[in-house]
C-alpha cells in the first residue's frame, strides 16, 4: 500500500506543481512583458455590410515574446484575469488603441471607431468610468469614437453593470455585447441596458452555409436586435456566401478575414489609405 501511495503522489505531485508554476512563471513574464513594451495591439477592420467602407477597427493584442515570437491572447489574458494583471494591461490597451486612433486622425484618415475588449474584472471596477473618461480626454479623442466590447458574463452582475452602462452612456462611448449568443444570461438586460450593438459570434457565422440552425440563430439575432434599435455585426466572416446571407438579413457590419485579418498597426494605414483611395 505504502509503495501504491508513493506511485501516485509521484503520478500527481509534478503535474500540480507544473500547473502553479506555469502560471507563476507566466505572470512574471507578463509584468516582464508590461514593463518592457512587449505587448502590442493588432488591427481589424470593421467594415460596412452594404458598401465595404470602413467603420471601425478593433483592437487585438498580441505579446510580442523574445523567445516565443507573437503569442496570442488565448495563451495569456485567462492568466492575466486570475492574477489580475489584466486591469494594468487593459488600461495600457485602452490607452493605447485611443492614442493610435487619435493618430489616425490627425493624418487625415476618415474618422473611424476603435473598439477594445474589455474583461469583466476591468469593467467592474470601481471607478472604471472615470479611467476612460481620463484616458479619452489625456488622448484627446472623442467619445463617439471608442467602442468598448463586453461579454454577456460581464452583466451577470446586473446591479454593478447597469451602473457602469449609464455612466458610460452618458460619457458618450458605444457599447457592444461581444461573442453574442454564447453566454447564458438572461435576454432581459437588453432592453434594459444602454447598448449600440450586438456582435453576432463567429461559431454561428462560421456554418452557415451547412447548417439552417445557424442560419435561423443569425437571423433572429439580427431582427431582435432592429426591434430593440440596437446595431449589429458580424465577427469571423470568411466567405462571399456569409456576407450574402447577412447583406440579405440587413446586418450593418462585417468583419472577418474576408476583409482583413488583424494587421500591426504601420499595415493599417497603409490599409486604410488604399482604402480611402477607391
Ligand atoms: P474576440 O474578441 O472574439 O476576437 C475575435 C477573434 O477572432 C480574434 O482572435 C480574431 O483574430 C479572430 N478572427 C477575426 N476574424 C476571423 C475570421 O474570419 N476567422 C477566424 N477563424 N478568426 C477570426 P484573437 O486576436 O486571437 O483574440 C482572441 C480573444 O482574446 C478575443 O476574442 C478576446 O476575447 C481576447 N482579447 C484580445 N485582445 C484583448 C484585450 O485587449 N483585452 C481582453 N480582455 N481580451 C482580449
Ligand atoms: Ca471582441
Ligand atoms: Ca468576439
Ligand atoms: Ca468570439
Amino acid at each position: 500500500a505504502k509503495e501504491r501511495g508513493k506511485n501516485s503522489y509521484h503520478m500527481f505531485a509534478p503535474d500540480l506543481q507544473k500547473i502553479t508554476s506555469d502560471k507563476m512563471f507566466i505572470q512574471n513574464e507578463l509584468n516582464r512583458a508590461l514593463a518592457l513594451g512587449e505587448l502590442t495591439l493588432y488591427y481589424q477592420p470593421q467594415v460596412n455590410a452594404k458598401d465595404g467602407a470602413i467603420v471601425g477597427m478593433e483592437a487585438l493584442i498580441r505579446w510580442n515574446h523574445p523567445e516565443r515570437g507573437l503569442v496570442s491572447p488565448d495563451q495569456f489574458i485567462a492568466v492575466a484575469e486570475e492574477t489580475g494583471l489584466i486591469v494594468p494591461i487593459g488600461e495600457w490597451v485602452l490607452r493605447t488603441a485611443c492614442q493610435q486612433n487619435k493618430e489616425w486622425q490627425n493624418q487625415g484618415l476618415p474618422p473611424i471607431r476603435v473598439a477594445v475588449n474589455l474583461s469583466a474584472r476591468q469593467f467592474l471596477k470601481k471607478d472604471f468610468t472615470q479611467m476612460v473618461a481620463s484616458t479619452l480626454e489625456a488622448t484627446g479623442l472623442s467619445p463617439q469614437y471608442l467602442e468598448l466590447e463586453i461579454t454577456e458574463s460581464t452583466m451577470i452582475d446586473v446591479h454593478r453593470a447597469s451602473n457602469t452602462l449609464a455612466e458610460l452612456k452618458q460619457l458618450g462611448v458605444h457599447i457592444a455585447i461581444d461573442d453574442f449568443g454564447t453566454g447564458y444570461s438572461s435576454l432581459s438586460y437588453l432592453k434594459e441596458f444602454p447598448l449600440n450593438r450586438l456582435k453576432i459570434d463567429r461559431s454561428f457565422v462560421r456554418d452557415m452555409k451547412k447548417s439552417p440552425g445557424n442560419r435561423a440563430i443569425v437571423s433572429t439575432i439580427i431582427s431582435m436586435a432592429h426591434n430593440l434599435e440596437l446595431n449589429v455585426i458580424a465577427e469571423g466572416v470568411e466567405t462571399d456566401d456569409e456576407l450574402a446571407f447577412l447583406q440579405e438579413n440587413l446586418c450593418e457590419e462585417v468583419q472577418g478575414y474576408l476583409f482583413s485579418r488583424p494587421l500591426p498597426r504601420d499595415e493599417v494605414t497603409t490599409f486604410m489609405e488604399e482604402q480611402k483611395r477607391r
